[in-house]
């Protein structure tokens, strides 16, 4: 049940009783709590209110973070959305999201779905300036986590080569979720020290083989793609690279039992369209065909004799923390959204960290292949 603390700060923002009610029948608002302090969690969207939405009192609200839309042929799907304007083209770094913002005297990092995640939240002081939020309480630093020591991930970009980093990309006003311009973003980002996603700078219609070249770059050097995003911050897409299509195909069959098909089907269409756009043949779309037919099978067939082996599916993450306790918040966590956790093994690093190994382990994946395996019939 929704407190009436909430529930009067919820129609002060103009959702009704009825709204309310049903929002709550339905799970799509839930209460949480982080270290004693009460927060409400929009898992849907209500009256401008995003997912991933989080009400901490009347003046702390942080909105979801906005679904980006992509395009899967560049050239027209620039043209369409930008016409002949110019657009600002940053990296699309592949990482977890969080919002990160001043309540009272802490600063949280928020998850996309809208926990305070506790991971996150111990770590940010490594990475974002306090006084930014001294100075400006009432914004929101928007970013990718990202590195190969994550623990939603399992592989970073290339460039962050231990640990983990925070790369701000976006800055919005609480309350009303709305984006600073491109421009004052970099300065704000610039004048506190903050690390921001690579800007590769203005491009517009006119320069698209320019950004032909720059996707290829980024693909040959194992890099997610690029979002795009007119100065205004009211126009915003999003392009994968080849690679990017590939390798998280190869990093899903692993698990393929676990995710849905469609998670394979999105990543399938949009490297046929690339392959298509650059009208790839020969010996280039052979090597494409191997390596996507290598991704989806490869891990799979492998994760069937593991499990035929006797092993579970399991994938290894690992943190480094400042506290042993952060590491049992977060397994907590993990268990409130459902995952199945264990720790594998901490180490005391020396310099003020502990480093933290989990698995996780993929249960209803493991039975399934199982029983597959044993002759079970479906
Ligand atoms: P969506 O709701 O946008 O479909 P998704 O969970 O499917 O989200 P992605 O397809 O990976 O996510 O792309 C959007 C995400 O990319 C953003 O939520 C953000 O976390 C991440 N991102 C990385 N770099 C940038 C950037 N430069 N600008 C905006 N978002 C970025």
């Amino acid at each position: 049940m929704v407190s009436l603390y909430f529930k009067h700060i919820l129609l002060k923002l103009g959702l009704d009783e009825e709204r309310i009610e049903t929002l709550e029948m339905k799970g799509g608002i839930v209460e949480d709590e982080f270290e004693g302090l009460r927060y409400l969690r929009f898992k849907d969207s209500a009256k401008g209110l995003r997912r991933g939405t989080v009400v901490f009192n009347e003046s702390d609200i942080v909105l979801g973070f906005p679904h980006i839309k992509r395009v899967v042929h560049l050239r027209n799907g620039v043209k369409r959305v930008f016409k002949s304007k110019p657009f600002y083209v940053e990296e699309k770094v592949d990482g977890y999201n969080v919002r990160v913002a001043k309540i009272g005297e802490k600063i949280l990092a928020l998850t996309r779905g809208g926990f305070v995640c506790p991971f996150t939240t111990e770590r940010i002081g490594d990475f974002i300036n306090e006084q930014f939020f001294r100075d400006y309480p009432d914004l929101v630093l928007c970013g990718e986590m990202a590195g190969p020591e994550s623990p939603y991930l399992v592989e970073g970009p290339p460039y962050v080569e231990e640990d983990i980093q925070f790369f701000l990309f976006d800055i919005q006003e609480k309350r009303t979720g709305r984006s600073l311009p491109v421009g004052e973003r970099l300065k704000l980002a610039e004048e506190y020290g903050i690390q921001s996603v690579e800007v590769f700078g203005l491009y517009s219609y006119e320069k698209i083989d320019e950004l032909y070249e720059l996707i290829e770059r980024l693909s040959r050097e194992g890099r997610e793609g690029i979002v795009m995003k007119s100065p205004d911050m009211k126009k915003i897409v999003k392009y994968v690279t080849p690679y990017a299509n590939v390798n998280d195909i190869k990093i899903g069959s692993r698990i393929f039992f676990d995710l849905p098909h469609g998670y394979f089907m999105q990543r399938i269409k949009r490297l046929a369209f690339y392959i298509a756009e650059k009208r790839i043949r020969g010996e280039d779309f052979d090597d494409y065909a191997k390596a996507l037919g290598k991704a989806l099978l490869q891990p799979f067939v492998e994760s069937i004799w593991d499990v035929a082996a006797g092993e579970m599916i399991a994938e290894i993450f690992t943190v480094r923390v400042k506290r042993i306790e952060t590491a049992y918040k977060m397994i907590s966590h993990f268990e409130r959204m459902g995952l199945n956790i264990h720790i594998d093994d901490i180490e005391e690093l020396g310099n003020g960290y502990w480093k933290i190994t989990f698995k996780r382990v993929y249960d209803d994946a493991t039975k399934e292949i199982r029983e597959l395996w044993n002759g079970h019939t479906f």
